[in-house]
């Protein structure tokens, strides 16, 4: 019996399968290299390194300019980071936060400290343009096939823009989030913008259905650091600033939350809310504090409102607020998780997917890369 336990606990849980130690500084950037036993990252002082994996099975780092490189892959992550060092100074006052490159377009877009967003050519290494945001902006994302960026900024706001060679034109701003927004992702194929945020919820935002429909997943506890998706699963991956790992299921249909309604009394057993003062005086009854219904959005007493249940569909990984009769409506299918929780145990600030050996890379402020295999399917 226990052989038949132990397959199914793996798929569940992602397993460590090694850590590399020993960076100086905390690695803002690192991705598994494809093909081989290795990781390349990018650290705080912008040093780089490649880590391969010897005989002791130990990670050890390479030289960055010694690196041999026998894939493309491997080569376009070179490309990536020596650009680092280029564009560091030319291109931004500051640090530089977010950087991405397009291979399509050869373009490296980019965001800084200093509120700008700027793209340049990677072969010549020309500044193309360049866009103000209104705040530093940690989330950038590109849609090849449209040319629109998607760049997140610390005042919560997205701004779409689209690119032609030399110049931008603003497509439109939206806001979800209470708190700055810290890491995007784009999903091409079904055309969903997800935006992850300090305010610990992460909101994926149909672009492409054109319904405006702006879905919210609620499961964190702490803010929501970085963001990564596998199309193939249709999985979201979410790390947050207390090391929890959440895998999202996108392949359900998910529901909007309400609106919250107002109102000057209970919405259920009709008693007036402490500011409706002539209800109060003509009834008689003391004023009660309004509640709101997650399920449903009505307003509601203390009383009318007891219960807590999870609502996955909505986003509602953990038990929120619901009304006596939504709590009734329920049911268990209803309240089964769409996402699997993780302890990585270090506040991670970078995360990178390799979906096809099922490798997901962690990098937190604990200065350590860890890599597990987690089986998407
Ligand atoms: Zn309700
Ligand atoms: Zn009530």
């Amino acid at each position: 019996m226990a052989a038949e336990i132990q397959p199914k606990a793996l798929t569940r849980k992602p397993v460590l399968l090694s850590k590399v130690e020993g960076s100086q500084d905390v690695v803002s950037m690192a991705a598994i290299v494809p093909k081989e036993d290795g990781v390349i990252s990018v650290s705080e002082d912008r040093t780089v390194r490649v880590w391969l994996k010897r005989e002791s099975g130990q990670y050890w780092p390479s030289i960055y300019h010694a690196m041999p490189c026998k894939y493309f892959g491997m080569f376009i992550l070179y490309l990536l980071c020596l650009f680092v060092f280029l564009l560091d100074f030319p291109a931004h006052q500051g640090r530089v936060m977010m950087i991405l490159f397009v291979l399509e377009m050869e373009w490296v877009l980019s965001t800084g400290q200093d509120k700008q967003f700027t793209w340049h050519c990677s072969e010549s290494g020309q500044r193309l343009g360049g866009y103000r945001t209104s705040a530093g902006a940690c989330g950038l994302q590109f849609d090849v096939e449209t040319r629109h960026v998607f760049i997140g900024d610390h005042s919560g706001q997205v701004t779409i823009l689209k690119l032609e060679q030399e110049n931008c034109s603003l497509v439109t701003t939206f806001k979800g989030h209470t708190g700055g927004v810290t890491a995007l992702c784009w999903d091409p194929v079904q055309r969903v913008l997800f935006s992850g945020s300090s305010d610990h919820s992460i909101i994926m935002w149909d672009i492409g259905g054109r319904k405006g429909t702006a879905i919210e997943l609620q499961g964190h506890n702490d803010k929501v650091q970085c963001l990564s998706y596998a199309p193939h699963t249709r999985q979201l991956i979410s790390c947050g600033a207390d090391g929890g790992i959440v895998i999202w299921n996108m392949d359900v249909e998910r529901q909007e939350t309400p609106e919250w309604l107002d109102s000057d009394s209970c919405q259920k057993c009709d008693q007036p809310f402490f500011w409706n003062f002539k209800q109060m005086w003509d009834s008689k009854k003391i004023g009660l504090r309004q509640h709101h219904c997650r399920k449903c959005g009505k307003a509601v007493c203390g009383k009318c409102s007891s219960k807590r249940s999870s609502i996955p569909l909505m986003g509602f990984e953990f038990e929120v607020r619901v009304c006596d009769s939504c709590h009734e409506s329920i049911t268990d299918e209803e309240r089964a998780p769409t996402a699997t929780f993780h302890d990585s145990k270090h506040n991670i600030v970078h995360v990178h997917f390799d979906a096809t050996r099922g490798w997901l890379l962690t990098s937190g402020t604990d200065k350590i890369i860890k890599v597990r295999l987690r089986r998407l399917l």
